[in-house]
């Protein structure tokens, strides 16, 4: 009896292990593919979304240019749990423009450098309820901002329809000097009492998934990159950054 408590017990954490490796240590299969993407313009641009392109009939159209390589409630580090998307354009930074997925109301507190957030109303998926939308990493390494100069800091509940260019991806960490890899991160932000909960925590975000009709969940999609399972369409948006 007592020696098949014991199997019982190895077998149990032999199981967790396994899980926790899966779950947290070993490295998705988008991130092998890094190295390849950045070697071969050909291979980026099968795997690239293009701004504009809406997968089927998804609420939100794609923010930029660029590969989806992390994704939502994916592990960078042991214990941690991304929020949001990752989009990496392959480019330098200050060079691919960023564009507003969804109309909304937009925001960029008085000491944000790289970071805008616009509030939606009623939530496409759920009417009624509020949703906000976050962009971040638009400045260059050393805080130098590359958000439009048409949302400065300070800019409160300012419209943007759909497609209004609002800066250039970058790679600010936030610590000036310790770049990030060149990349926007996107998230879809949880609603308290009229305002946007802290995005850093995954409990105060919603799966993109549905918003863009793609496979943005890791839990779900551990190693594929997302593409748009069917049809897509192009949102006449203006490219031109507005300039
Ligand atoms: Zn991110």
């Amino acid at each position: 009896m007592l020696i098949a408590i014991i199997a019982l017990v190895v077998v149990a954490a032999i199981l967790v292990a396994i899980y926790g490796y899966v779950q947290y240590v070993r490295p998705s299969g988008r991130w092998a593919r890094f190295a390849e993407l950045r070697a071969d313009p050909e291979v980026f641009a099968r795997y690239a979304l293009l701004p504009g392109q809406r997968c089927g009939e998804a609420p939100f159209a794609f923010p930029t240019r660029g590969v989806i390589l992390g994704l939502w409630d994916q592990a960078y580090r042991f214990g941690h749990h991304h929020a949001g998307i990752d989009i990496f354009s392959g480019t330098e930074p200050g060079v691919t423009p960023v564009y507003a997925a969804y109309p909304g109301y937009l925001s960029r507190l008085p000491d944000w450098i790289a970071t805008v957030i616009i509030r939606i109303p009623s939530d496409p998926l759920n009417p009624g309820r509020q949703i906000w939308t976050y962009y971040t990493h638009l400045a260059n390494q050393d805080g130098e901002s590359f958000i439009s100069e048409e949302f400065p800091q300070g800019t409160s509940e300012k419209f943007v329809e759909a497609g209004t260019f609002l800066g250039y991806m970058g790679d600010f960490s936030g610590d000036p000097g310790n770049p990030t890899g060149l990349h926007l991160h996107f998230s879809v932000v949880k609603n308290e009492g009229g305002d946007f909960l802290n995005e850093l925590d995954i409990r105060n975000t919603y799966d993109p998934s549905p918003y863009f009709n793609l496979a943005l969940n890791h839990r779900k999609n551990p190693d594929e990159i997302p593409l748009c399972a069917g049809e897509f369409t192009m949102d006449p948006w203006d490219l031109t950054d507005g300039q």
